[in-house]
């Protein structure tokens, strides 16, 4: 995929290849598995593979699985399946896990050279003597212990002789440095937590921003790009690159994060509606994750399409989720059949068509796609409408059937409504028409004009169906962590309906415009062979412009 779309990072990229800085560029995509990837993480994937493949660089996926409590093989599992599905294919698959003996050898050096202590106040204490954004910090008594005394406590923190929080790693930095970040930060930590790769190994573990330079450094990143929350954490990745004992130089340069309206973007936001069952599942059509897109039925192109589209800045900002929604119909328009579906069926009888009758009619498979070819789908006396397509007591300006109306019916022929039916409880049940032969589709009927065209199902072959009618899962309002506040209710709709006999051997993930009703998708989960279930990705139409 030709990726023309030029932004600040590879700028700085160019220049740097320019220079010599570096000969080869190695970008890599993080995430912690602690839950499963959204579209925000999509920025990230198709950012960091996008850029090294321009430069002819390589992609590392690297599982950044440093806090042992929260992290599950589950979603390494659908981290790796989402990225291959995205189109993506790393260089190599790693874990920082992976790195716990360098990382702890890091440490030891540091000690060694008298850059690094065992802290044995509690955190609360520590983060007194921290000082504030005006105010120094006080340098801890245990800053002065010998280098011989550390590495034996370090020693004994690693195995197992101290509770959970009773000593931490610290860096030996400025405790009145301007920036907190680097006022003595931890490095590691004491935690009796089993962890999903290395077991019961370690009950000690590196704090992100120190395990998060030395994984980039030992992948030999170039560029080690992360969202702008970040930035004040650059001088202490620049002081773990200077202080440790590798070769690589990785430069951090941070980006803004996606923000969707409608959307809740992070991974613990994400996690609490699955948990408290808002929705019935990380792959919920209706979640902003990677894998409830997939299931909703966006492709790839369309995701990938919108990130490059979105740009890449410093600058925070909300992206309108309808932008999304427009790649997507941008990416099926050519490709995705055209087919009729009643959503919410209302039987016609015309009248006047022979009773055993059923006759075949062309129809075109995508009219803006014509290499595409041609369908065929039947007619007979008895057909289904939508329901919202009569009326017994029309508005003015309702164009479509109501008593002595008369509309084309897609593809067919003209009907003419005379009677209904109605049951006890006021609901209309059958319409009885009649149609007239010479208004066949295609014939150069010219006689008279009809202001409605009506979609159907021909009722004798048709194929029920369930759609899913989906609306924002969070109203607009929504900020911050009352967001649970602000769940729609509403989100879901159900339909039981019919689509079309050529429908009946449709698979999974299948996707189809629906004739005035918007593009569906097959639903991979609940469709079985008795009963369809489509989910509708988008409408046809929205007001928004790009
Ligand atoms: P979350 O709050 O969803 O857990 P995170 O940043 O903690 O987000 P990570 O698993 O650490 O999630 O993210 C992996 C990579 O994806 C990081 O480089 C992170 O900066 C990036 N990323 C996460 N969310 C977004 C977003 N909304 N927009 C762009 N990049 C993002
Ligand atoms: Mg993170
Ligand atoms: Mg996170």
């Amino acid at each position: 995929e030709e990726n023309n779309y030029t932004h600040f990072i590879k700028q700085i990229v160019e220049k740097d290849m320019e220079s010599g800085a570096y000969d080869t560029i190695v970008t890599r995509f993080p995430p912690e598995p602690n839950g499963y990837l959204h579209i925000g993480h999509a920025k990230s994937i198709v950012l960091n593979f996008e850029l090294a493949d321009e430069f002819g660089g390589k992609t590392n996926l690297r599982f950044d699985d440093t806090n042992p409590l929260k992290e599950d093989k589950e979603y390494v599992e659908s981290i790796k399946r989402d990225i291959e599905w995205l189109g993506y294919d790393p260089e190599a698959v790693r874990f920082a896990s992976d790195y716990f003996d360098e990382m702890y050898n890091q440490a030891v050096s540091l000690i060694k050279r008298g850059l690094a202590y065992v802290e044995d106040l509690s955190q609360e204490e520590v983060r007194k003597l921290r000082g504030t954004l005006t105010e120094p910090g006080k340098e801890s008594p245990s800053r002065e212990r010998s280098v011989e005394e550390n590495l034996d406590l370090f020693e004994r923190m690693k195995n197992g002789e101290f509770g959970d929080g009773e000593k931490t790693l610290r860096a030996r930095i400025d405790m009145s440095s301007p920036n907190m970040n680097l006022r003595d930060p931890v490095l590691y930590r004491i935690s009796h937590t089993e962890h999903h790769n290395t077991g019961n190994k370690w009950c000690i573990y590196p704090m992100y921003s120190f395990a998060h330079p030395l994984e980039d450094a030992i992948e030999g990143v170039t560029h080690s790009l992360c969202t702008l929350e970040f930035e004040d954490q650059r001088p202490l990745y620049d002081w773990v690159i200077a202080n440790a004992e590798l070769d690589a130089e990785p430069k951090q340069i941070e980006f803004a994060r996606l923000n969707l309206t409608n959307t809740v973007m992070s991974k613990r936001k994400l996690k609490q509606l699955v948990d408290e069952n808002y929705v019935d599942g990380w792959d919920d059509p209706r979640m902003p994750t990677i894998s409830g897109l997939r299931r909703r039925g966006f492709t790839p192109e369309s995701i990938k399409q919108f990130c490059r589209e979105i740009g890449v800045s410093k600058a925070d900002n909300l992206v309108d989720v309808r932008m999304l929604e427009h790649f997507l119909r941008e990416d099926l328009k050519l490709e995705a059949p055209r087919t009729m579906a009643v959503l919410d069926p209302i039987k016609v009888i015309i009248t006047n068509y022979p009773e055993d009758g059923l006759e075949w009619l062309p129809a075109d498979i995508n009219p803006e796609n014509e290499s595409m070819g041609m369908r065929e789908i039947p007619f007979s006396r008895e057909i289904y409408i939508e329901r919202e397509d009569f009326m017994e007591d029309p508005p003015k300006k309702y164009f479509r059937l109501f008593p002595d109306n008369e509309v084309r019916i897609k593809h067919a022929y003209f009907i003419h409504c005379h009677d209904y039916k109605k049951d006890e409880n006021g609901q209309i049940t059958e319409l009885y028409c009649t149609y007239d032969p010479e208004t066949k589709s295609g014939s150069g009927f010219t006689g008279r004009k009809v202001k409605g065209t009506l979609h159907y199902v021909e009722a004798s072959q048709a194929v029920p169906a369930e759609f899913r009618l989906y609306d924002s899962l969070i109203d607009d309002e929504a900020e911050g962590d009352n967001f649970l506040d602000f769940v729609n209710g509403e989100s879901l709709t159900v339909k039981h309906g019919f689509v079309e006999p050529n429908m009946k051997d449709v698979k999974a993930n299948d996707k189809f415009q629906f004739f005035r009703h918007g593009y569906f998708s097959v639903d991979p989960e609940e469709a079985t062979d008795e009963k369809l279930v489509f989910n509708r990705i988008v409408e046809l139409k929205s007001s928004f412009k790009l």
